[in-house]
């Protein structure tokens, strides 16, 4: 449309300047000429629009709403040619064509497409929203399949099992019932194309007019192309004959594998059916067997976390569970286990649902429900097979966790996956199924909580800020960098590519061991570990964001923040963040030597309840004394043990859960590394009677509660003293004897 019709249609009333302008504003994203656009701007009489502009162009006005041209004409039209054009034919007269065009004064395009079609082309005028509608509905999408056709590129390489397969004459019938060789093609050319990019699954959905194929790359899915759903019916018949489905079955869900060879490598597929509402829909999983990588460096723990792992499943008994979402890579993790543990000189069984991979020297059971080959049945089998390492592909009820456990605990490795969110949990999660505390606080070695996050591409990756809220609620110090996906032709504009492993690794130590057999909940067990140097999911992805390999935003999507975690404390030199106990060590370490040089003694209060140790530490610190805490027996074992050389006296109370004060302090009299600090055990009246017997146990002293001040402050410097003599009495004795 001329600027000269455009005014005149403004100065005839028929539409507003602002109406043009709105439409000129819509040409300029939609691209489809302005009169498609003006149609579309509200208010637009389109009608009188019509009728005034076919007076303009002096050319006959057809509405084309139900008008079908014959199957002849159209044949003569391809329907690329259609579009491009933006015409539709109608009709033939004295050898010319009549098209209805949107644009019919376009004179340079008649003439292009007289040449193109070899023959003389009269225009009509008509709706050009209308005509492109037409077309769509009147070939069917025939373009669409060419250009998905004309995006797929062959591969000489590429064949599928069947196509070896020349014998078998009922597949060699069936193949030519499933249409020619352009569905051979298309089917063809998108598994080679999902195997270029990688992905995982391919996805093909019908839809009301066109059929949808998706890939999953890296764990998200993404359109690849369309082809018109008139194909659908074909491709899927295809996808079955490959995969050995019944073709003639459309209604109910089948489940089939086929294998494919490209680039001289093979790739087994997973396949199955769905019939949904425009059709059935295929799910086709590629099992790339050569793609993975089954080595124990590649799957990226942390330096302490690498180190319990190998340490865990070399060991000949008990159990390592590897936890995560459906897709997070759990059984990925867990063949790299078994890889790293395969030698001649064992016995290892799995028991799968389904087998993924075959490997090597390794038994694998598949379990089969309907022939009673469920995981408790396979397992039981298993365990009289003599193994010395069973792999039991999921925990998934209470009869499994329990012979799998009670396995762990009788002299075989266990490996197992359940479905949980982080480690601790994934121990409520197994008493909640009945299992016994004890038997699990026995049995347990490791747990391994898993997810995937993506990776940034590193040749795009940009440094970042992360977002205010982040910086905010977390206190990330200045100078703290973060990269960000950008996007560029090495990842296809994603700016991610490939994932890596974000882990937590829960080790059972003799602490946790006491934690899992009292039950203790999940926010205990996930203090206890993280102080034990555990980093939870969050914290090991923090750490591979810093390092640049993702970005926070991936951190944030695949776990959650502890409720109390800042960085203050955190960050190491290099920059890396430390483990919680790692940072709380080397604040123990500094307060000690902060109150080294002020010549202040170091008193560990041991106490469960926190008013006590708060009202010790008070009293204790108004005189002068640097304090620590502890809130259980086992805890101030730990702490005693790590800091010994520091700790000047001892204060815990006598009736604590876990291990009890009388316990803790023949523990500490027991060893004589601890035998220069003193012991001053806290009672309460009832216990009066247990004085003498607290005394013999080895404590110096006791206090009864409720604690009075003065007498706490007058009674720590009396042992400390007297402790002060003895050991001046004992390097008196050694001058003398030498
Ligand atoms: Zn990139």
């Amino acid at each position: 449309m001329l600027l000269a019709q455009q005014q005149h249609l403004v100065k005839s009333g028929i539409i507003s300047q602002e109406q043009i302008d709105d439409a000129l504003q819509m040409q300029k994203t939609e691209k489809k000429g302005l009169l498609f656009s003006l149609l579309a701007v509200e208010g637009v009489d389109a009608e009188a629009v019509l009728q005034r502009l076919a007076r303009i162009y002096k050319v006959p006005y057809l509405n084309i709403s139900d008008f079908k041209p014959s199957e002849e004409i159209l044949k003569k039209c391809p329907e690329k040619l259609c579009t491009d054009f933006g015409f539709m034919p109608v009709d033939e007269q004295h050898g010319e064509l009549v098209i209805a065009m949107g644009n019919p004064m376009d004179f340079s395009a008649l003439d292009a497409l007289q040449f193109k079609l070899g023959r003389r082309v009269k225009a009509i005028f008509s709706r050009p929203d209308i005509i492109q509608k037409k077309i769509r509905e009147l070939y069917q999408g025939d373009a669409a399949f060419e250009d998905a056709m004309s995006s797929l590129e062959d591969d000489s390489s590429f064949s599928t099992e069947s196509d070896e397969d020349t014998n078998d004459t009922d597949i060699a019938a069936l193949k030519k019932g499933a249409g020619d060789s352009p569905i051979i093609k298309l089917v063809n050319g998108i598994m080679v194309q999902a195997m270029k990019m990688g992905s995982s699954d391919i996805h093909i959905e019908a839809g009301e007019r066109v059929s949808v194929v998706r890939m999953r790359v890296d764990g998200r899915l993404r359109a690849a192309l369309k082809f018109p759903v008139k194909a659908h019916v074909l491709v899927l018949s295809r996808i079955k004959i490959i995969s050995n489905l019944d073709i003639s079955n459309t209604r109910t869900p089948q489940d089939g594998r086929t294998r494919v060879k490209l680039w001289g490598k093979s790739f087994d597929m997973r396949v199955s059916t769905l019939p949904s509402m425009h059709g059935e829909k295929a799910v086709l999983r590629i099992l790339d067997k050569s793609g993975l990588s089954l080595d124990l460096d590649i799957l990226g723990f942390e330096k302490l976390a690498d180190q319990r792992v190998r340490e865990c499943i070399t060991k000949s008994t008990g159990a390592v569970l590897v936890t995560g979402p459906t897709g997070s890579g759990k059984t990925t993790t867990l063949y790299s286990f078994l890889h790293h543990i395969n030698d001649a000189e064992s016995n290892l069984i799995t028991v799968e649902d389904p087998v993924e991979f075959q490997l090597k020297g390794i038994n694998q059971v598949q379990v089969n429900p309907k022939s009673g080959m469920t995981f408790s049945a396979a397992l039981r089998s298993i365990l009289r097979q003599d193994p010395d390492v069973v792999m039991v592909g999921e925990i998934r009820d209470e009869e499994t966790a329990e012979i799998a456990l009670h396995a762990a605990q009788t002299g075989h490795l266990v490996l197992s996956t359940l479905h949980t969110n982080d480690a601790p949990s994934t121990i409520t999660r197994l008493i909640e199924m009945g299992i016994e505390l004890n038997m699990l606080a026995s049995s347990l070695n490791l747990i391994v909580a898993q997810r995937l996050a993506r990776r940034l591409c590193p040749k795009c990756k940009k440094k970042a800020l992360p977002d205010k809220g982040f910086c905010e609620r977390f206190g990330l110090p200045d100078g703290v960098e973060f990269y960000e996906p950008v996007g560029c032709k090495a990842c296809m504009n994603i700016g991610y590519k490939g994932r890596l492993g974000v882990h937590e690794v829960l080790y059972v130590n003799e602490r946790m061991k006491e934690l899992i057999s009292r039950g203790a909940p999940d926010g205990e067990l996930m203090q206890a570990a993280r102080e034990d140097g555990m980093f939870c999911l969050f914290e090991d992805g923090l750490n591979k964001a810093l390092a640049g390999i993702t970005s926070i935003a991936e951190v944030m999507r695949n776990s959650s923040a502890p409720e109390d975690f800042k960085f203050e404390g955190r960050l190491d030199e290099g920059g890396a963040l430390m483990s919680l106990g790692e940072s709380m060590k080397l604040r123990d370490a500094a307060r000690i030597t902060a109150s080294v040089g002020l010549d202040r003694q170091t008193v560990l209060i041991v106490d469960d309840s926190k008013s006590i140790r708060n009202l010790v530490k008070f009293v204790l610190q108004s005189d002068g004394f640097e304090v620590l805490e502890a809130d259980d027996g086992q805890h101030g074992w730990d702490v005693l043990q790590r800091l010994s050389a520091s700790i000047d006296l001892v204060v815990t109370d006598y009736e604590m859960p876990n291990m009890s004060g009388l316990e803790f302090v023949k523990k500490v009299r027991d060893n004589q590394r601890f035998d220069g600090i003193p012991l001053v055990l806290l009672t309460s009246r009832k216990d009066e009677d247990d004085e003498v017997f607290g005394l013999d146990s080895g404590a110096d002293d006791y206090i009864g509660k409720p604690v009075e001040p003065m007498k706490l402050q007058a009674r720590v410097r009396k042992v400390l003293a007297m402790y002060a003599r003895i050991s001046a009495a004992a390097q008196g004795g050694n001058h003398a004897g030498n």
